[in-house]
């Protein structure tokens, strides 16, 4: 498949609601999408690179559901030192702080 037709399956796969995104953390994001076949492949983004389990995407090639993926979330970057835990939760709390009182 040229690049091009890659892009476009990548963009019906969305338009159709084949993509579901799973989990997104700091060093982690999980998928699945179904594919024309109707079978569903897990993929997603983890130790750094991108995979999918399609066959299409052996040999690290990019398939149209890692493609699909990409234009949905961004890679995770490696939050920045002064990002500490403790700092994390406190963002949580004002966050849940303005929901409650929306
Ligand atoms: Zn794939």
């Amino acid at each position: 498949m040229t690049r091009d037709l890659v892009e476009r399956k990548a963009a019906r796969l969305l338009a159709d609601g084949k993509l579901t995104v799973l989990e997104v953390t700091g060093d982690r994001i999980r998928a699945t999408c179904v594919g024309d076949s109707g079978k569903t492949w897990h993929l997603g983004w983890w130790k750094g690179r991108w995979g999918c389990q399609c066959p299409s995407n052996a040999f690290r090639r990019g398939c149209a559901h890692e493609l699909a993926l990409k234009r949905v979330v961004n890679e995770p970057v490696r939050e920045p030192a002064g990002l500490t835990a403790e700092r994390f939760r406190a963002e949580q709390d004002h966050a849940n702080r303005v929901r409650e009182s929306a």
